[in-house]
Formats: C-alpha cells, sequence, structure tokens
C-alpha cells in the first residue's frame, strides 16, 4: 500500500533525487529500519551525489569507493546486505559505531543504473526472504518511476521545442506576408501617382506655352486619382482584421432582393459598354443580417469582375438557392475562365493571373480578396468554379437572418 502510493507519488514529481528520497523514506517504513540514505549517478562517468539522508542517519555517508559493497550491488544488480557490520575505518568514522546491519538496494533498470538505497539498523538484523524481495521491489520501483519519469520529462521538452518552433514559423510567416503586402501595395500606388506626375508635367508645360491642350492631361489626372482611391479604400478595409470587423459591423436587417437588383443596378452600366446581359434571377424575398455597405461592396465585386473578364456580349447570371440555414447566391458568367493552377490562389491579397490571360485588364488582385474577407466576416464563405475558355461561377454562402 506505502509503495503504491509512493509510486503514484513518484509519477508527479519533477526530479529524480524527489524520487529517490521518496522510495527511500518508504524503504525505511517498510523495511523497520533506524535510518538510511542513497547515491544518485548523476553523470555517465560514474559520479554519485548523496541524494539524500534520513533526518535520523547519525553520521555523513562517505562517497561510494570502487570495489566497496555499494558497487557490488550496483554492478550485480542484486542487494547487497550485511547482518554484522565489524569495525571499519572510513577516514576518521568507524562505522560499525552507527549501524550493525545494512542492506544496498541497487536502483537500476535494463542498462540503466541510477544509484543505490542503503537503509539501516543500528542493531543487528537478520533479513527475512519477504523483507529481501520487498527490497528488490522497492529498488525496481524506483527505477522504474525515474525512468518513465525522465520519458515523460522528454517528451515534454519536445512538444515545448515543436510547438516553439511553430510559433516561431507562424511570426516569421506573418512578419513576411507584412513584408509583402507593403510591397505590393507600394507598388500599386506607385503606378497611378507616376502618371498624375506625368499629366501635372504635362500640364504645366502647356500652360506655359500659353497651349490650351492641358484638357486631356487634366482628364487623364481625374481618371489616376478616381483609380488611386479605390485602391486606398480597399486598403483601408483589408488593413483592419476579419475580427475587428466583425465588432464593427453593424448588423441591418436586409433584403437580399432589393440587395441584389441595387447592385445590378449600378453595374449595368458596366455591362451596356460591353454589350453583355446582366440577368438576375430567383433571388429569394428573404432577409439576411449584415452590412450595407460590405454586402454591396461583395456583389458589386463579384458582378464587376464577370464582366470585366466576361466576353463581349456574353452574359452575367445572378441567381440564388435558399437552404434551411444559408442562402447561395451565384455570380456566373461565359468569359474567359479561370485556369485551374491559379483558382486556388484568386483570393489571395494581391493575387492576379498574368496580365496576358486578362487581356491587360488593370486591377489590383483585392478585390476578391476583400469579397472573402466580407463573406467570412457575415458568417458566410465563397466559393469559385471555372473552366478556362468556358465561364466561371462564384458561390456565396450567406446565413439566413431566421429573427426577421
Ligand atoms: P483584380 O480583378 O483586381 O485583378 P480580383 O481579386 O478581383 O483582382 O481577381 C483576381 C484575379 O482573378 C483577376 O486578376 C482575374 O485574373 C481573375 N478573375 C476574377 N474574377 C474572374 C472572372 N469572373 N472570370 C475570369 N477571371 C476572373
Amino acid at each position: 500500500m506505502l509503495l503504491n502510493d509512493t509510486i503514484l507519488d513518484s509519477m508527479v514529481q519533477r526530479n529524480d533525487r524527489v524520487i529517490i528520497k521518496n522510495f527511500t523514506e518508504a524503504g525505511i517504513k517498510i523495511l523497520g529500519a533506524d535510518f538510511a540514505f542513497a547515491w544518485w549517478k548523476f553523470s555517465d562517468d560514474n559520479k554519485y551525489k548523496l541524494a539524500y539522508k534520513s533526518p535520523t542517519t547519525p553520521y555523513q555517508p562517505f562517497y561510494p569507493r570502487k570495489g566497496a559493497s555499494h558497487y557490488t550491488a550496483l554492478h550485480t544488480k542484486k542487494v547487497f546486505f550485511d547482518t554484522n557490520v565489524k569495525k571499519q575505518k572510513y577516514g576518521k568514522s568507524d562505522i560499525s559505531s552507527y549501524m550493525k546491519s545494512f542492506i544496498i538496494i541497487p536502483i537500476t533498470h535494463g542498462e540503466y543504473l541510477y544509484g543505490t538505497i542503503t537503509i539501516c539498523y543500528k542493531n543487528q538484523h537478520q533479513f527475512t526472504e519477504e523483507e529481501l524481495s520487498l527490497s528488490e521491489t522497492i529498488g525496481n520501483s524506483t527505477a522504474q518511476a525515474i525512468t518513465v519519469h525522465r520519458l515523460i520529462k522528454r517528451e515534454l521538452e519536445r512538444n515545448k521545442r515543436e510547438l516553439l518552433l511553430k510559433e516561431t514559423e507562424a511570426l516569421l510567416s506573418q512578419e513576411k506576408s507584412k513584408t509583402e503586402f507593403i510591397t505590393n501595395a507600394a507598388h500599386e500606388l506607385r503606378t497611378p501617382l507616376a502618371i498624375i506626375k506625368g499629366n501635372i508635367d504635362l500640364a504645366t508645360l502647356a500652360k506655359d506655352r500659353n497651349q490650351k491642350s492641358s484638357k486631356a492631361a487634366l482628364s487623364a489626372i481625374d481618371r489616376e486619382v478616381k483609380h488611386l482611391s479605390g485602391i486606398l479604400s480597399d486598403l483601408i478595409m483589408i488593413i483592419s482584421p476579419t475580427k475587428q470587423l466583425k465588432s464593427k459591423i453593424e448588423y441591418e436587417k436586409l433584403n437580399l432582393k432589393k440587395l441584389v437588383s441595387y447592385t445590378v443596378e449600378r453595374c449595368s452600366v458596366l455591362a451596356r459598354k460591353k454589350h453583355i446581359s446582366l440577368v438576375a434571377k430567383s433571388i429569394p424575398n428573404i432577409t439576411i443580417s449584415g452590412s450595407r455597405v460590405h454586402l454591396e461592396k461583395l456583389f458589386i465585386n463579384l458582378i464587376a469582375n464577370s464582366i470585366l473578364y466576361g466576353n463581349a456580349r456574353g452574359k452575367t447570371t445572378i441567381s440564388a438557392k435558399q437552404s434551411k440555414q444559408n442562402v447561395l447566391i451565384e455570380v456566373s458568367d461565359n468569359g474567359i475562365g479561370i485556369p485551374k493552377s491559379d483558382l486556388s490562389r484568386i483570393f489571395e491579397r494581391f493575387y492576379r493571373i498574368d496580365k496576358s490571360h486578362n487581356s491587360g485588364e488593370s486591377g489590383t488582385g483585392l478585390g476578391l480578396y476583400i469579397v472573402k474577407w466580407i463573406a467570412e466576416a457575415h458568417g458566410g464563405t465563397v466559393q469559385a468554379k471555372s473552366i478556362e475558355g468556358k465561364g466561371s461561377t462564384f458561390t456565396v454562402t450567406l446565413p439566413i437572418d431566421h429573427g426577421a
């Protein structure tokens, strides 16, 4: 019983020495001894430390010497006992004046030698078979407890190291994506700024020469300023993290049908330019809860893309399906489509398929990132399916507001 408690106890200990101490104290009680001490092998080159001596130990145990009974016990891995200690001078002391009997219990496990526990009696003590076998059990249990404890410790340290490594990697990749973001943003801003600067120079020159041809330059500046402010508002939107937006969103009850037809109307001017037929069909008359500004932005981005990357005289269809919890809104076109290899990346920040594919359309690569980000901030999702040369379908899932 006492031994069982000590074994259980040792499982939660923080070091080998406390384990050895606990088993030594249990050994004194189990074997009805007067005092005890224990040696602990703390390095691979056979160096020993006194791991413990009980408060009743009347002398300072000596460092175990080669050839002494200690070594016999450790190297035979068997208990070693003496029932009638002869006069022995160790330094100044005569050991036989402190004890008449002792038993040295090796703490060994397979190949491992951890140390010894020495249980001592002031008077002569004859060891019974039962006591000898109990002593062996004490030694084995101590060794097993230390082995298990070391394995657990090693495992914990490994887990800790792995965790640290993962955290460092995550931090590094965060840092990398921040740098990427700043580089991309700077790049996006530089082109319109260069065009503006060029046109200002042109307009100034025209003015100096009293020419009236600054009109074209001014309208180019106007176009680029609009483009710039578009980029800036996109950048501001994506800089605040999704969580922050979630807490900022002022949820209002929105009628999906009205929301879609409003965005379709706003995009119809773009569609007309390319003679694309823009149709919204079977949009259910349901209520969703969300931010009007953001959800309008989501649909406008998808519809504007379908027109931008749609074929002239093509078709864009917006339709919706309703399930119990969600509504699925599809924006489909029969335009240029998206190569399979790019499909998994189009929602990334600043990702654009190369210019030859886009026939030079000048976007920022932020549109779909914003779509995904808005959908997720509303508890929804967005997915894309596409066949190159045939067309694309973007599916947005949003939760339905049943409280309406
Ligand atoms: P942008 O349109 O500003 O480049 P987006 O994030 O909106 O950025 O889109 C990323 C890329 O995905 C685009 O550059 C384009 O190549 C491709 N793409 C998006 N929508 C469509 C679509 N409906 N059809 C074909 N390609 C598309």
